[in-house]
């Protein structure tokens, strides 16, 4: 998964003479069914050899061959969008498969190019989730439906461990005293954990797992300013698997976002009617892609549309017009309008949000955005 860390790291690489080959492709199997990205990558590629110096081009030979046979190979694990970094002078090699689509380019230089990646960790909301119970906790970063483990909390000597009266024979009440101490010990270690945590990661929303009086305590713990990012909490041991932690996270998350979607769907549709930098309905969006305006794009789940596309100069529209009124060039029929239209969005630097229910958007035209000017 795509880190802070990670991206730090990538950002520190400079000035060791090797050249990097970055590439980000649009790998959607709905917008590329026979595999377009490859032709993609080739016209990208052709047009940077053409500008770079022999020397260059001589240096990235052996990336671009890796690249290549990489493309031809991944078929089955694409999702949106596709990330590869490529020095094989310095032995580096990134793939970043990613749930949203990004813009095509290829940029050779003296550095990794990241400022995509950099985008994705900006734009798109990360969660911490925190699994505590009295003597440990686990901590976790989702983003993008991935979950991640990241570090695990353990406060060790705390007694529960150990059969009462056993060999540590301390009498009853000491007994407790002493559990109580580490307890108390143990979450505070774990408050400074998500504490110097989120700043890192520069995460803004909590959710809290685990045993519920941990949960409670751990909560009545916390500095306000941490606590008030907590969205949600829930009950699960402290061993459970990563696959189970996320389906319960993201119930709590998908709650929360749908609330907040919810909220802005309607400030769309209010300035749509007021013809307040925003839109609603297909054509209307079309159009504005056109015009590059589109800030922030919100469409319905299910919802597709075929349409036409100039083959000259890419305008896409619902209408069937012959010829390309903009340039005059020849119209095709495509199939996934929509996608497309989510494409072109992505290339002007959009956001996008797919939303999975919402009675109000679908009466509206299952598609709305706002405007940059
Ligand atoms: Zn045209």
């Amino acid at each position: 998964m795509l880190s802070r860390k990670e991206i730090k790291e990538l950002a520190a690489i400079h000035g060791d003479g090797n050249i990097f080959v970055s590439l980000y492709l649009n790998v959607n199997p709905l917008t590329n069914p026979k595999g377009d990205y490859i032709i993609h990558f080739k016209n990208m590629l052709k047009g940077t050899l053409e500008k770079i110096d022999k020397e260059t081009a001589k240096k990235i030979k052996d990336d671009i061959e890796k690249i290549g046979s990489y493309l031809n190979a991944i078929k089955r694990e694409l999702k949106k969008g596709l990330g590869l970094i490529s020095s094989s002078h310095s032995g580096l090699w990134k793939d970043y498969h990613l749930a949203i689509p990004v813009k095509n380019e290829i940029i050779v230089d003296k550095t990794p190019y990241i400022k995509p990646l950099i985008d994705i960790l900006d734009n798109y909301q990360r969660y911490a989730v925190l699994l505590v119970d009295k003597e440990s906790a686990r901590l976790f970063l989702i983003h993008l439906g991935e979950i991640e483990e990241y570090t695990e909390v353990f406060t060790p000597d705390v007694p529960g461990r150990h059969k009462k009266g056993g060999w540590f024979s301390l009498s009853e009440s000491r007994y407790e005293r002493h559990t109580a101490f580490h307890v108390a010990l143990h979450l505070k270690d774990v408050a400074k954990a998500i504490e110097d945590f989120l700043p890192k990661e520069y995460i803004g929303r909590i959710i809290v797992g685990g045993s519920e009086d941990a949960v409670l305590r751990l909560k009545a713990m916390l500095p306000h300013t941490i606590s008030e990012k907590i969205i949600g909490t829930f009950h699960a041991e402290i061993f459970s698997g990563e696959k189970d932690i996320l389906e319960r996270s993201m119930e709590i998350m998908e709650a929360f976002e749908h609330k907040k979607e919810q909220a802005e769907i309607e400030e769309l549709i209010t300035r749509a009617m007021k013809n307040n930098q925003a839109v609603i309905g297909l054509e209307d969006v079309l159009l504005n892609l056109r015009e590059g305006r589109v800030m922030k794009l919100f469409l319905l789940k299910d919802y597709s549309a075929s349409g036409f596309r100039c083959v000259n100069c890419g305008y896409l529209t619902s209408f069937m017009v012959i010829p390309c009124p903009y340039c005059k060039g020849d119209m095709e029929t495509v199939n996934y309008l929509t996608d497309l239209a989510v494409q072109k969005a992505v290339e002007q630097g959009a956001l996008i949000e797919v939303v999975s229910d919402n009675a109000r958007l679908k009466e509206a035209g299952s598609i709305g955005a706002f405007l940059r000017f």
